[in-house]
């Protein structure tokens, strides 16, 4: 797990390695987290890419809620943006992702073929926010463990391929972008998934998000593993926090039910679930300018 401070510095230095290294593909993997689709990508992303076109990959699928996934696909497509969702530990994933860069690139291709250009290699770079899954990808795609050396940024090397058993080569130097964690929803969610470091957060206050959350969304699941009667269940984020803590037998030892809570949800035990919601978005994310 890389855990990078972000300071302006890396930001900017991060955002013109990537900018550099755009001149050299043909299109964009983004890669997000399939339980944050939109918390986990990098607010600056549509500046920095310009018109370079783009493939959304919701990574970590086996992970995540797929109903909610699928909205989100729909969500993108809106957006007139293709969106694919993997499990980058996969097999298929090469010939899904190259599937779906030669629907995105169709026209080009076409262009080249009417030229004679047949079966030209796709050029492409992974980007995305750390811990999103870009180096196991990046491994599964070359089909063998490669040492990604350009996984910090500002990193930077001749640009090297490595080559894939279809028609798609991946650029070794992956793009890491920030994620958007001035805004304190977001934070509480990366938090929650691990995505950020964990001391970035009160535990607490994760906590009690990730109660809410759930109390509303997934039901069932919560009560369920913590074995809680309807009347329980009905009890707010506090008073469920002192309830199972005492439950546990941890007394007052409230970050001992913390670390539990968080564990629980990022091992799966509260079942496959996705934080960002599309019935959540307002006209406002819609339209993020991303600043
Ligand atoms: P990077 O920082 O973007 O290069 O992320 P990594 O490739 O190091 O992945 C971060 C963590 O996510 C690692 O523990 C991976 O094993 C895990 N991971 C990556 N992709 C998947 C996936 O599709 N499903 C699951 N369950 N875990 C994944």
């Amino acid at each position: 797990m890389v855990v990078i401070q972000w300071f302006p510095g890396h930001m900017s230095k991060a955002r013109r390695q990537v900018q550099e290294n755009l001149k050299h593909v043909d299109i964009v993997m983004e890669l997000v987290d399939a339980r944050l689709p939109l918390s986990s990508r990098n607010p600056m992303l549509d500046k920095i890419i310009g018109n370079k076109p783009r493939l959304v990959i919701i990574n970590k699928k086996d992970l995540a809620d797929d109903l909610e996934i699928q909205k989100w696909v729909h969500y993108f497509e809106s957006q007139g943006i293709l969106a694919v969702k993997i499990n980058a530990k996969e097999q298929q994933t090469v010939k899904k992702l190259t599937k779906a860069a030669r629907e995105v690139l169709a026209e080009k291709l076409e262009r080249a073929s009417e030229r004679g250009i047949q079966n030209k290699a796709i050029r492409t770079m992974i980007i995305g926010i750390p811990n999103v899954g870009k180096s196991t990808l990046m491994n599964r795609l070359a089909g063998k463990k490669i040492a990604i050396t350009g996984n910090r940024p500002g990193v930077t090397r001749g640009q090297q391929w490595l080559k894939t058993n279809e028609a798609l080569e991946i650029l070794d130097t992956p793009g890491i972008l920030w994620p958007k964690f001035e805004d304190q929803m977001i934070g509480l969610k990366l938090a929650l998934t691990g995505a950020i470091k964990d001391d970035l957060i009160p535990k607490d206050e994760i906590s009690i998000f990730a109660l809410d959350f759930f109390k509303e969304n997934y039901p069932s699941e919560l009560k369920a593993r913590y074995k809680l009667s309807d009347h329980e269940m009905s009890l707010s984020a506090v008073d469920l926090i002192v309830l199972l803590t005492k439950k546990y037998g941890f007394r007052d030892d409230y970050d001992r039910f913390y670390e539990l809570l968080i564990k629980d949800i990022r091992d799966g035990k509260l079942g496959l679930y996705t934080l960002d919601r599309v019935s959540d978005l307002t006209a406002v994310d819609e339209v993020s300018d991303g600043n």
